[in-house]
């Protein structure tokens, strides 16, 4: 392929050497984009990477696409260009990850530049340029559109928009720190930019971020009659006039949540604060110097690498054994986890039953599902008509209907071993032989649960965390006798349904629960020898934890607590009837909403002896169900802390803790 930049944006003026050589290499062999220029002088320009899942830029997408711009750029007839996807479910899922891990910084330097220079080119072409998104455009995939006069997106649900850059521990820097305060005003950017939220076609379109939302069918119909309207005229914003006073107080803001922590934020922040107005060259160069910076950050490497593993966890089969597709599942008790549990399934598209004694309950967990679907509705997250698909999915009975037409019954009752043993041997007369049958116990055992009915291997634990439409973990707890079917079906509807699937052995506390232990159970002991509350939560903020061990004691509850750990402490507090949080009084006092720590008396150790410890025995546990085969890997254990309990992602969790720092031997 020919190349050449002889219009060369202003970006690439002082371009490094190894740029030039990048953009001049050998030619590819594989196309990512066919061109049709039509009748009316339309280019479609469709993107659709051969034989990949998902279209991404990386040096050999970015320098096709350089070569049709510099085409279309001198064919006469082009009165306009419409950028798609060919893929069904992705517009751009955005740069190369998997290319740019492997590279040495310097290269990652050049391709950022040479994004930038491409995406230049795109945008001071003179003809109307109009993204038509379906499906995700994330990150390099919104700033390509950025950098488009329009940008429309299908309402199909797989679109979803936004820049996840600082997640990573890097920025948007191929224009999108730069164009977007610019297009929606600083505040909405740095909102979008720091949290790294995806939005949905209609909360992206409620954001500024495109300007219409359609039927996928009616893109096209769309995309020719703006091509016969007047371009946008770049918007006036009064608030990027004041950016830096913004920034000033977005930073503070970020400080009280981050602690620090996260060096990208703060260092977004200052770039799109900075770029929202004046010379785009000079935003790009902000841009640039400041991945150059992050890129390097050893943390970075390790929020890549979790999001590697995470993407594998939820892609990856079970290793043996055919999945069965699950369309139609039962769910025992409607009470929190039941209720949400019911909720997850029946918004990813399977037809639940949900079931109880009491149709007092059965009311009440319509009602919680009822609240997240409007909440979801309201926040844009869905449209209407999904939310009533949600709710028409779900049917409740208190009768013992037969359950034969089911394969999946997940068990969500009440907490005693006695009562599941009659639920499940109850269901093991009503289902079909090859209906598998899950429960969501926190602690109980599944395999003294499996030996109540006539066929074990069919019985399997599937852990959702609470509350389950945040918490995308899903610990799978298997049995020696599970049959790899009953896994495989298991993991891939785990996955199905959008969560994170860890495979785990039956054993007190499963994976993440029994790590929490010895951890919660230490500051208690801290506590207990004169450490005020107040010093060990703030100390484990500082580590990175979202929630202090106290807090999160008073969170579970004692009388909870109390079932995998027994301490005087706790036994003293129930007794006193102060049960955490839902009795007003824990280790904290709770009143309007906030909890007040009891008085401070003494304050011995540091905060980072205080993190040490605890720090030390959440990897220490973490190695021992490593060595012990309770879960299958270190990724598998380090990603099930980090999504099940908010193990700082940016330490990578706690095994990749305790190998960096050396704090355990690994
Ligand atoms: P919950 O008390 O809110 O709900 C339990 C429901 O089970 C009630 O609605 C009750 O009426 C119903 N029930 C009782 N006997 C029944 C029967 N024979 N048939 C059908 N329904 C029956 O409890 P929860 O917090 O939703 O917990 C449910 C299960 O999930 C427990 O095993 C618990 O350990 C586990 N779990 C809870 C959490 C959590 O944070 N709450 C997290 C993970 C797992």
């Amino acid at each position: 392929m020919k190349t050449s930049l002889s219009d060369r944006p202003d970006v690439l003026h002082d371009a490094p050497h190894a740029l030039w050589q990048i953009i001049h290499g050998p030619s590819a062999t594989a196309h990512h984009f066919r061109v049709d220029v039509d009748h009316d002088g339309i280019a479609w320009l469709v993107f659709d990477s051969p034989g990949k899942p998902a279209n991404v830029w990386n040096e050999e997408t970015l320098r096709e696409f350089n070569h049709h711009l510099e085409t279309l750029q001198h064919d006469t007839r082009v009165r306009a260009l419409v950028l798609r996807s060919g893929k069904d479910r992705i517009f751009v899922a955005g740069a190369d990850l998997k290319a740019i891990r492997r590279m040495p910084h310097a290269r990652v330097n050049d391709l950022i530049w040479l994004g930038q220079a491409v995406f230049d080119r795109l945008a001071r072409l003179k003809i109307p340029k109009i993204a038509a998104i379906h499906g995700a455009a994330m990150g390099g995939g919104f700033e390509v559109a950025l950098a488009c006069d329009w940008r429309i997106a299908s309402d199909h649900e797989s679109t979803k928009i936004g820049l996840p850059e600082t997640q990573l521990g890097i920025l948007p820097a191929w224009g999108g720190s730069t164009r977007l305060p610019r297009l929606i005003g600083v505040r909405k950017a740095l909102d979008l930019i720091t949290s790294g939220r995806l939005l949905s076609a209609s909360a992206a379109k409620h954001a500024g971020l495109v300007s219409h939302v359609v039927a996928p069918e009616n893109l096209e119909k769309l995309a020719r009659r703006l091509v016969r309207e007047q371009r946008p005229a770049p918007r006036f914003h009064l608030e990027n006039l004041f950016s830096r006073l913004i920034g000033h107080f977005a930073k503070k803001k970020a400080f009280a949540k981050t602690r620090g922590l996260y060096p990208a934020i703060p260092k977004a922040i200052d770039v799109v604060t900075r770029a929202a107005h004046g010379v785009i060259d000079d935003g790009l160069k902000l841009e640039r110097d400041a991945v150059a910076e992050l890129i390097q950050s050893r943390d970075t490497s390790r929020l890549i690498d979790l999001f590697f593993k995470r993407e594998e966890a939820a892609k990856r089969p079970a290793a043996a054994g055919t999945a069965i597709p699950i369309h139609d599942a039962v769910v025992i008790g409607a009470g929190v986890m039941g209720s949400g549990i019911a909720h997850a399934l029946a918004s990813r598209g399977v037809r639940v039953l949900m079931t109880d004694v009491a149709s007092e309950s059965l009311a009440r967990g319509m009602e919680r599902i009822q609240g997240l679907v409007s909440d979801a509705t309201r926040r844009r997250l869905v449209t209407k008509v999904q939310a009533r698909d949600t709710l028409d999915r779900i049917a409740t009975t208190t009768d013992k209907v037969p359950l034969t037409r089911h394969h999946l019954l997940i068990e969500a009752a009440t907490e005693s071993m006695d009562l599941k043993k009659k639920i499940f041997a109850d269901l093991a007369a009503r289902v079909s032989a090859d209906t598998i049958l899950a429960t969501n116990t926190s602690a109980l055992s599944v395999a003294e649960l499996a030996q109540t009915v006539p066929h074990p291997e069919r019985v399997i634990g599937l852990h959702f965390f609470n509350p389950v439409h945040r918490m995308p973990l899903v610990e799978i707890i298997t049995l020696p006798e599970t049959s790899p079917e009953v896994l495989a079906t298991a993991v891939s509807f785990v996955q199905k349904i959008g969560k994170v699937p860890i495979v785990v052995k039956d054993s007190p506390g499963f994976l993440v629960n029994r790590i929490l232990v010895p951890y919660l159970m230490e500051a208690v002991r801290l506590h207990q020898s004169g450490i005020a509350v107040r010093d060990i939560d703030e100390a484990m903020l500082e580590f990175g934890m979202p929630m202090g061990p106290m807090r999160l004691l008073d969170e579970i509850g004692l009388d909870v607590a109390t079932h995998v750990a027994k301490t005087d402490a706790f036994e003293k507090m129930i007794a006193a009837g102060h049960l955490g949080k839902k009795s007003g009084q824990g280790f904290y006092r709770y009143e309007n909403g906030r909890e007040i720590p009891p008085p401070t008396h003494n304050r011995l150790p540091s905060h980072e002896c205080i993190q040490s410890k605890l720090a030390l025995l959440l990897s220490q546990e973490a190695m021992k169900c490593l060595k012990e085969g309770i879960a299958r890997s270190a990724d598998d254990i380090d990603l099930a802390m980090v999504l099940g309990t908010g193990y700082p992602p940016f330490r990578g969790g706690p095994i990749t803790f305790a190998r960096d720092t050396g704090i355990v031997d690994y």
